[in-house]
């Protein structure tokens, strides 16, 4: 799964938000590549869009227990559970549109979400998957309750997560491992509900929020057991929690591959540990473009108006251009050595009737009736000295007759000199003289 994907058709879904208990509904679109999660609300006068991304994140002061987006004013509440769905499943590109603040919360797992979106079945897109593979270990931390990202596999997302609720007896502990996108996340992880211990639902509703639900419509935790409930896994508890970390690793952006080790960890910790990986993957792009070589375009090499010294030290092997150089203090850049390799790999090319003609290495340079190169005329083409021979001082120079060329003798070293100010000419020269056993650089006199 290395490209990009979006679902083929919209798919919609309605219910009332968990916590506002306020009517919604969604409609989860297709988008281009690289468009990445975005949500919309379609309430408002003006539709606003908000990235799902943790620069995106509300406060989460009145919001500990779940994962809400807030550009200015707008407000996208409870969007873990969709988000679980859209990267359990691997999208990377979609439109979530909605007509209320909140997301509606269904039967507060991602089930809902999961089931409509494998309905709208997958595209893949032409371009690559964004991917953010672990290097460096990170943790954050809260009490005894710690979430670590590590290196680990690069192919996927490991998730160990260690529950422990310690005398609740009803929960206790549970340790469960998920590959993400290896393992079934519809089948293994969508289904799992949000779980509240009974004191944790009173105070819930006493704050106002879910006056519309009951002990059925999400797990109230009992001290023997589920409320007016039965558990769709013995473990279903530490499955929700994975659930919730999938949604909210998720604003990262990007697909993460690595280990993840979470123990008693929850949104808090979750975006906590998505900010300090954002800052990994911001360091790492910056390096990487600080990192990335300069490309050596020969064409744009033979249209500068260097092309007269470019010449002088391309044609010359080894050592010895560096001291002609000195003697002559025209390498201000220090790009003698890099040009001279551009020159002695790439391919020749000039400029024939506007298009680009190239030859390379075993073909000679065309040449023209006099016996020099064609397309010597127009825009960026040479405009001087097509037979003026290089003067170099140590260089003596041997008339040998022939098309085109001398042999010149440096320091016992031999290289054929080439009157004609073409690059691609030089470097097939340069080439027959390495070719002849005349290795550049490595013999003294
Ligand atoms: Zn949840």
């Amino acid at each position: 799964m290395n490209q990009q994907r979006t679902i083929k058709a919209p798919v919609e879904l309605a219910g009332r938000g968990l916590f506002t208990a306020v009517e919604g509904k969604v409609r989860l679109c297709p988008a281009p590549p690289n468009t990445g999660v975005v949500f919309v609300r379609t309430d408002l006068p003006k539709p606003a869009r908000i990235r799902a991304t943790i620069a995106n994140l509300a406060p989460e002061r009145q919001r500990n227990r779940r994962t809400s987006l807030r550009d200015g004013t707008v407000a996208i509440e409870t969007i873990e559970h969709i988000m679980a769905a859209v990267n359990g499943l691997g999208i990377d590109n979609i439109t979530i549109e909605l007509d209320a603040e909140e997301v509606p919360g269904t039967e507060g797992s991602p089930k809902a979400f999961t089931e409509a979106l494998l309905a709208a079945g997958f595209e893949q897109q032409p371009a690559e998957k964004k991917v953010f593979v672990i290097e460096e270990p990170i943790s954050v931390a809260d009490g005894d309750a710690m979430l670590a990202a590590l290196p680990g596999e690069s192919d996927y997302l490991d998730i160990l997560f260690d529950l422990d609720y310690g005398p609740v007896k009803s929960i206790g502990r549970q340790v469960l491992g998920f590959r993400l996108h290896e393992d079934d996340f519809a089948e293994q992880i969508a289904p799992a509900r949000t779980f509240l211990l009974a004191d944790e639902a009173k105070e819930f509703q006493a704050r106002g929020w879910g006056r519309h639900l009951t002990p059925k419509d999400l797990l109230v935790m009992g001290p023997d057991g589920p409320v007016d409930n039965e558990l769709r896994f013995a473990d279903e508890h530490v499955r929700h929690k994975i659930a919730d970390l999938v949604g909210d690793l998720a604003l990262l952006g990007r697909a993460l591959r690595g280990r993840i080790v979470a123990y008693k960890s929850g949104h808090k910790l979750n975006h906590q540990l998505v900010r300090k990986l954002s800052e990994q993957v911001a360091a790492k792009e910056r390096s990487a473009a600080l990192v990335r070589p300069p490309q050596l375009d020969i064409r744009q090499i033979m249209r500068s108006g260097r092309q007269e010294r470019l010449h002088q030290r391309a044609v010359l092997p080894g050592p010895l251009p560096r001291r002609a150089h000195h003697a002559r203090g025209d390498d201000p850049g220090g790009h003698g050595p890099a040009l001279r390799r551009a020159a002695l790999t790439a391919p020749g090319t000039h400029r024939q009737g506007g298009r680009a003609a190239e030859y390379g290495p075993g073909q000679d340079a065309p040449t023209g009736p006099a016996g020099r190169p064609v397309g010597h005329r127009g825009r960026g083409t040479p405009r001087s000295h097509p037979h003026r021979p290089l003067q170099v001082p140590g260089l003596r120079r041997r008339r040998t007759g022939g098309r085109g060329g001398d042999q010149v003798h440096a320091g016992g070293r031999r290289a054929h000199l080439v009157h004609g100010p073409q690059i691609g000419q030089i470097a097939q020269t340069t080439l027959t003289t390495q070719a002849r056993g005349s290795a550049p650089g490595r013999q003294r006199a």
